[in-house]
């Protein structure tokens, strides 16, 4: 195969500062490979070490993996815990009852202090008031709210009472989250009357109306409405309540509901950037476990730290690295309600400053937006705000292209903070492929090696094992505690898709594209397998020429995606957004000939977008990943008939049909 050959061989590496790695929990290579080797050489008595030493068990377990029903694979399936017993009592046990658990930023810059304590009853008094509605263990709650403590209190408070709940991200239409309510069979939605973004309200219990006004919302009960804004909302009687009535005469404590370790904490429909949603079922034992120690490994989290995830709790990462992990293991943590471009594009900056902000996790299309901001007006720009607080960054979400990599690493970690740069899935739970702080040398552009126990491989199209230095389809040869248990409804989708008969029925298909460096044996994830392009025989991956683009001066984001062309079988056609005002005319032309020109330079004549068109933005999933599949039609010549449904911007696409 080909796909080495034309790869731009990224050479920088960079350290991990030997302060951090001196204190590092995993500190220096030696110790990542003895923990790697403790999980080869005995599987399961490693994981049951671990379940044991993280989390507190009402019942321990004596099996650590059952693979009898496999793929649908069953963790510490006789031991019995509570997640939220051990997110917040634990807390309270532990002396850590006064110490914040969450700073609330709301949108205007108003700031809540919540300790472990304050967290505690609240979540206490929702569960009580979900109990008093008749929702109990096994039921299905859906939450559509703002980011808020009261949101992370009402997923903690189903998780109390043995609820299964699905949140569903505040910016989904009517129609999503019918579909969402529907398909989980929710007995109540939690909302709010409204969200408070960028200086705007925006509806949300409108919204909630409106979708079960749509129909087939029939097990919907109740639903329970926290009041933000205090915006004009609409009451069925009988059927809605507010959330400050309902907790009001609560008691402050609330025996929690012990679970089987298999119980499903929670179904998250993925973002879509593939096709239609999948209800992604997880479980509480091994999730709540890979939650909590990835904070420990990945963040390195101290007792001292301020984290900060910029994720809405409406997708994974917000339910992994807000509402779970980071209390599973008593952090203290920035909770932001608003958005980064308001008041301006400095408002990361300037809360990382304000707050002291020690670890700042963050999506690359975020990174990608501020860089733009930055060069627009250099009063946004991170120089111009103190940022010595901070000393680990992560990125989340799309594959980091190495020019934004380097412009985090110079201008917000100063050079003295390692990114973690966390390869993972809804499907994952947690952390897959990522360096460690204190002790993987960075590349930029590269998630590094797999953290220990993960049994990450690069095969072929048949399930084959292929060498470094060749690109192939990431696989997982092993089950991990923090995995898919099913597709919520859909149980043959869920081995169709991830353990599929053409490899064999037992490796775990992570659908992206990767290749591991010939040398250090590190990961590049080279984009979707759907996404992999074939130019007279080159197989190629988008990230790579995207990468090339993105690091030319003008470039602030570009996708690059396939079109049937009769020579080469498929050509290249690259959708960019510069950094300045959308081109046209014989500029626009001028420009792209000097990109082609930059991209055959970079990697290769044959890495030459045949087709180059300019917009003011590409179209992107609510959670801002790019919708490849989207432009692929457009980039044939033909009509959308695609589910768009989770399409942040669909204007975008009008403006994008036009070859240039
Ligand atoms: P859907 O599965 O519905 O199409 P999605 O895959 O975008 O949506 P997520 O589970 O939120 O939903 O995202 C996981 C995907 O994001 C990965 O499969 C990978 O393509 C990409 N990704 C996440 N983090 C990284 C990273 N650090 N480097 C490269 N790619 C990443
Ligand atoms: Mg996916």
């Amino acid at each position: 195969m080909a796909e080495a050959d034309n790869t731009k061989q990224e050479s920088r590496i960079f350290e991990p500062p030997a302060s951090l790695v001196q204190q590092a929990t995993i500190s220096g290579m030696p110790a990542y490979q003895a923990l790697c080797q403790e999980a080869e050489r005995d599987y399961e008595g490693f994981w049951g070490r671990l379940a044991n030493e993280t989390l507190e068990w009402h019942k321990p377990f004596t099996k650590v993996l059952d693979e009898s029903k496999a793929p649908f694979y069953q963790w510490f399936n006789d031991g019995e815990l509570n997640v939220s017993y051990n997110c917040l009592d634990r807390n309270l046990k532990n002396g850590n009852a006064d110490k914040a658990a969450i700073l609330f930023e709301a949108d205007g810059g108003e700031v809540t202090r919540v300790t472990y304590r304050d967290l505690y009853e609240r979540v206490c008094r929702l569960a009580n008031g979900l109990k008093s509605l008749g929702i109990k263990k096994g039921d299905r709650v859906v939450i559509y709210m703002p980011m808020s403590v009261e949101g992370i209190a009402a997923m903690q408070a189903c998780a109390r009472i043995g609820a299964t709940h699905s949140v569903v991200f505040g910016g989904f239409s009517a129609k999503s989250l019918q579909e969402r309510i529907n398909d989980a069979g929710a007995v109540a939605v939690i909302t709010a009357d409204e969200q408070q973004r960028g200086g705007k309200q925006l509806p949300l219990k409108a919204i909630v109306d409106e979708a079960i006004s749509l129909g087939g919302c029939e097990s919907i009960r109740n639903v329970i409405v926290y009041r933000r804004t205090g915006g004009n909302i609409g009451f069925t009687e009988g059927r809605d309540l507010w959330l400050h009535e309902l907790v009001a005469n609560q008691p402050t404590d609330c025996e929690p509901e012990w679970v089987n370790a298999e119980h499903p904490l929670f179904i998250l429909y993925t973002s879509g950037s593939t096709g239609k949603p999948k209800g992604v079922q997880h479980s509480s034992g091994g999730y709540l476990l890979w939650t909590a120690l990835t904070m420990k490994w990945t963040f390195d989290i101290k007792p001292q730290d301020i984290f900060w995830c910029t994720a809405d709790i409406g997708w994974v990462t917000g339910h992994s690295y807000i509402t779970y992990g980071p209390l599973a293991v008593g952090a203290t943590q920035i909770v932001f309600e608003g958005i980064p471009t308001y008041p301006n594009a400095g408002r990361f900056w300037d809360m990382i400053a304000r707050h002291k902000a020690t670890i700042f996790y963050t999506a690359p299309t975020a990174i990608r937006s501020l860089i733009k901001a930055a060069d627009a007006d250099a009063n946004v720009h991170p120089s111009k705000y103190d940022l010595s607080s901070l000393r680990i960054l992560g990125s989340v979400g799309e594959p980091i292209n190495p020019e934004a990599w380097m412009w985090y690493y110079r201008n917000v970690g100063q050079e003295r903070c390692p990114i973690v740069d966390t390869f993972w899935q809804t499907e994952t739970g947690g952390h897959m492929i990522t360096p460690l702080p204190g002790a993987t040398p960075m590349v930029p552009g590269s998630c590094t090696l797999p953290l220990p126990g993960i049994m990450a491989a690069i095969v072929d199209e048949t399930g084959h094992d292929l060498p470094n230095g060749q690109g192939g389809i990431l696989v997982v040869k092993r089950p991990w505690p923090s995995m898919i248990r099913t597709i919520w409804n859909d149980p043959e989708r869920f081995k169709k898709s991830y353990f599929p008969e053409e490899f064999g029925g037992k490796l775990y298909l992570a659908g992206d594209g990767a290749i591991r460096n010939k040398d250090t044996g590190y990961f590049t994830i080279t984009g979707r397998i759907d996404d992999v392009l074939n130019v007279s025989g080159h197989r190629m991956g988008t990230m790579e020429i995207e990468s090339a683009l993105v690091a030319h001066p003008l470039v602030a984001e570009a996708a690059v995606v396939g079109k049937p062309d009769e020579t080469t079988g498929e050509a290249i056609c690259a959708f960019v957004v510069l950094k300045r005002a959308r081109p046209s005319g014989d500029e626009a032309k001028q420009i792209a000939k000097e990109l082609r020109d930059w991209v055959a330079k970079e990697i290769g004549p044959i890495a030459k977008p045949k087709e180059l068109r300019f917009g003011d933005n590409l179209p992107k999933t609510r959670s801002g990943k790019i919708m490849r599949r989207l432009l692929r039609v457009l980039a044939k010549g033909e009509e959308i008939t695609q589910d768009i449904s989770t399409l942040e911007n669909p204007a975008i696409l009008d403006q994008l049909k036009q070859a240039q």
